[in-house]
């Protein structure tokens, strides 16, 4: 896509500091870091979002996730744990319209919030259940 920003740093057009890269899939830090380490993983193939991506590209990216997390795991001193996170849809958070996944370590409990997590509530639990499961 020409004007994508991820598209650009794809083809080398804006720089990013890479972690991996393979033929379908690019990781890099994101320029505004959650947390140390905080990572994107892309896929080279443009899709908008977790809707239109293809499953094949979607593991492809799932699977880099895995690696860096790994990686993540051994070599980031004070590293407790990792979220994987993906913003679907304006709404939901996301503000660049190619799919990605974020990698962010967690050094604390509090050091990163997630917006959207409201206390639970547990009504009805088994209509929306049902309703989800309709187009599966
Ligand atoms: P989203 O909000 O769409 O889930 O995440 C987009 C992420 O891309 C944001 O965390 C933002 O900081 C990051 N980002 C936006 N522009 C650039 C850029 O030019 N380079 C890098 N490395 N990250 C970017
Ligand atoms: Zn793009």
């Amino acid at each position: 896509m020409e004007n994508c920003i991820f598209c650009k740093i794809i083809r080398g057009e804006i720089p990013s500091y890479k972690v991996y890269e393979d033929n379908d899939v690019v990781a890099f830090l994101d320029i505004s870091q959650a947390t140390k380490g905080h990572t994107l993983v892309v896929p080279k193939i443009h899709s908008s979002n977790l809707i239109d991506i293809d499953t094949v590209t979607l593991s492809k990216v799932m699977i880099v996730a895995q690696k860096i997390a790994t990686s993540m795991m051994k070599t980031l001193d004070g590293i407790k744990g990792i979220n994987i996170v993906n913003n679907c849809g304006e709404d939901a958070g996301q503000s660049v319209m190619h799919f990605h996944v974020h990698v962010i370590p967690r050094y604390s409990k509090d050091d990163f919030v997630m917006h959207g997590l409201n206390p639970g509530k547990t009504e009805n639990l088994g209509s929306i259940a049902a309703l989800i499961k309709t187009k599966i």
